[in-house]
């Protein structure tokens, strides 16, 4: 077990239950205007397991992690981290990625990436410490005193979820993180995702428009109906723990992806639809 799964205490992991990390009960968001995002959507995140949401533009996949990770608060449900309720903060122990480029741009990649631990008056040797290990996990040894603006997309969002990793999270949601870069770039990553996650042991929620993302990535994956949005069907891969985006040359990738192209076009058609003008007769 890494350290940062030892760091949850006895308590919690009881009141956790067996394995269950988060949860959601019949949560719905509704945004002021009358909006509805979320319809009554559940979901349940293992502890240590790597899920990815999938569902057609506009959904609510956003405002789910939003919600998920206390950013935003539900309208209605309820929303559970490590047993507890949120109470409308973002609880220690999760952290956030989201796709668009978050570096500060007058601070190089060792000060970006220890902004936070700094704000949160953590001490010099254990900032040197959680540095090097961001800094190796993520390929970026050579980068610390480069500034964004000297880095390609990639090793930016590298910069990003290294920002993220330092804070030691259980739980990482990340928000379309690659959904800027390029398709090549696309599969580095997501190999780079895998090895984070292996190496924490955290709990790893990913929102993504790409089938062949969610299908190489996760052990299981959630579909999302046509908003407003919930959980329509789960499909769990089955992959070994020890694996990488080659697992695409695998028959059952081929399996995967198309049942997840089968739900996805059919609640991408009702967004369609429902995007369309209204057909009102002509009075
Ligand atoms: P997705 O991530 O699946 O594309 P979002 O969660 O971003 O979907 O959005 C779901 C719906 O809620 C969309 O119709 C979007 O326009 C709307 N929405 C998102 N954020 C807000 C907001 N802050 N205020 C009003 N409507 C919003």
């Amino acid at each position: 077990m890494s350290a940062v799964a030892r760091k949850v205490d006895d308590a919690t992991r009881e009141a956790a239950g067996d394995g269950l990390h988060a949860e959601m009960r019949g949560v719905t968001r509704v945004y002021p205007g009358g909006i509805h995002a979320l319809a009554a959507t559940d979901l349940r995140l293992r502890r240590g397991e790597f899920y990815s949401v999938i569902g057609p533009s506009g959904c609510g996949k956003s405002t789910l992690l939003d919600v998920l990770s206390g950013l935003s608060k539900p309208t209605g449900g309820e929303v559970l981290f490590e047993g507890r309720p949120l109470d409308g903060r973002v609880p220690e122990g999760v952290g956030v990625v989201f796709q668009e480029d978050a570096s500060f741009a007058w601070l190089n990649v060792a000060d970006n990436i220890t902004f936070g631990l700094r704000r949160n008056g953590v001490d010099a040797a254990e900032i040197a410490r959680r540095l090097d290990h961001a800094l190796r996990l993520m390929g970026l040894v050579d980068f610390a005193t480069a500034y964004p603006a000297q880095l390609s997309g990639g090793m930016r969002q590298r910069v990003c979820i290294a920002r993220t990793l330092v804070m030691q999270p259980r739980m990482i949601l990340l928000d379309e993180p690659f959904g800027a870069l390029d398709a090549q770039t696309r599969l580095v990553m997501g190999d780079e995702l895998l090895k984070v996650w292996r190496a924490t042991g955290a709990t790893v929620l990913l929102i993504t428009h790409a089938l062949d993302e969610a299908a190489m990535l996760s052990d299981r994956i959630g579909v999302m109906s046509a908003r407003p949005g919930h959980i329509i069907e789960e499909l769990e891969t089955n992959w070994p723990r020890e694996r990488d985006s080659r697992i695409a040359a695998d028959p059952a990738f081929g399996a995967i992806t198309a049942r997840l192209w089968t739900l996805l076009r059919e609640e991408s058609l009702k967004t369609l639809q429902q995007s369309k003008p209204s057909q009102g007769k002509p009075s």
